[in-house]
């Protein structure tokens, strides 16, 4: 049946992407840091041409110093990382490619045969319908009513 293939793709998926998730994230960290350490550079750039302005009050220079003073720091948190590192690291999140993105995976019927891809209720992982006919079965655990107005 085309549902059950469906059912076991999704659960491979599922399976990949909770295994290679953490590099994945780790790898995104690590760029994105590099990418706000590159900004803030060129911020302290920035100010540092700002500064070489001869008609400026002492209140200005005061506050500029005090930006950079902070940019600084902020820099120095960040560990520097060589382009080639960058290179790495982007080959690394090819490698990993679309199929493992969180975003592909999608909620199913945890009966084979159902596989239902919409109306899933996540606390029990069953379809709608599932749900029904097992609550008024008595198979479901925790006390589970009907609800009417
Ligand atoms: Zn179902």
């Amino acid at each position: 049946m085309a549902s059950v293939s469906k059912y076991v793709r999704n659960q491979q998926r599922q399976k990949l992407v909770k295994e290679k998730e953490h590099l994945l994230k780790d790898s995104k960290k690590k760029l994105a840091n590099a990418c706000k350490r590159s900004q803030y550079i060129k911020i302290i750039e920035n100010i540092n041409n700002k500064l070489k302005a001869t008609n400026l009050s002492a209140d200005q220079i005061k506050n500029l110093k005090h930006e950079l003073n902070i940019y600084e720091k902020k820099v120095n948190e960040i560990p520097e990382l060589s382009y080639s590192e960058i290179w790495n690291l982007q080959f690394e999140m090819n490698k990993i490619g679309k199929e493992l993105c969180r975003t592909r995976v999608r909620n199913r019927c945890s009966i084979p045969t159902c596989a239902r891809p919409r109306g899933i209720l996540t606390r029990f992982g069953l379809c709608r319908n599932h749900v029904r006919e097992f609550a008024c079965k008595g198979e479901l655990p925790g006390n589970i009513y009907k609800v009417s107005w």
